[in-house]
């Protein structure tokens, strides 16, 4: 059972803790493990997450390394959907397919396996915090070129004022947080 959502969101806001000048000068990590110690607030928080992929027909859930995968593993299993890791080069065992994307701080590349997703899958791409949108828009190309279709994106925190919204336009985006 989900409790009042603005409840939730209030509880959220408190619990996740801003690491200032992490992991660079200038930058305010939003450190969400504090999160995954309240077993009733983390699962409260991987329902509401889900929520609004209930009725999308999800097949694949696909999340992104590292904190991604905290969040996508409960959001597929909530929507009976398979999981997908997208992580840092190297580190997927099999034949991968690779793109590179530039991050809030630095530059970085994300790797899929090229069996994961197939063309008539429908994918959720999950991750921890949306900040410039530039892992995510990475992760939905990595998934459109196997001709799947991306359903839409869970984060559990958004920062608005980076606008990486603008960089999933036409895509449905949904976040439980939202720093203005
Ligand atoms: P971006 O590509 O700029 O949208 O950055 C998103 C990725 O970087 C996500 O995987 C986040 O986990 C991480 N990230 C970016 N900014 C922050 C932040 N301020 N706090 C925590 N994680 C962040």
């Amino acid at each position: 059972m989900i409790s009042d959502k603005s409840t939730l969101v209030d509880e959220l806001r408190r619990t996740i803790r801003d690491v200032n000048n992490f992991p660079k000068p200038g930058i305010v990590f939003k450190d969400v493990t504090p999160v995954l110690l309240d077993v009733k607030l983390f699962a409260q928080t991987v329902q509401l997450m889900a929520e609004p992929y209930r009725d999308a027909r999800v097949t694949r859930v696909v999340s992104i390394e590292s904190r991604g995968f905290l969040f996508g593993a409960p959001i597929a299993l909530e929507l009976g959907a398979g999981l997908v890791p997208i992580r840092k080069p190297g580190k997927l065992p099999a034949a991968t397919q690779r793109i590179e994307y530039a991050l809030e701080y630095g530059t970085d590349a994300l790797e899929m396996h090229y069996d994961a997703v197939q063309p008539g899958d429908r994918v959720l791409i999950v991750d921890d915090v949306l900040a410039t949108g530039g892992t995510a828009n990475a992760a939905a190309q990595l998934v459109g070129g196997t001709g799947a279709a991306v359903a839409g994106f869970s984060f559990l925190i958004e920062l608005d004022f980076l606008k990486g919204r603008q960089r999933l336009q036409g895509r449905r985006v949904e976040a439980l947080l939202h720093y203005a």
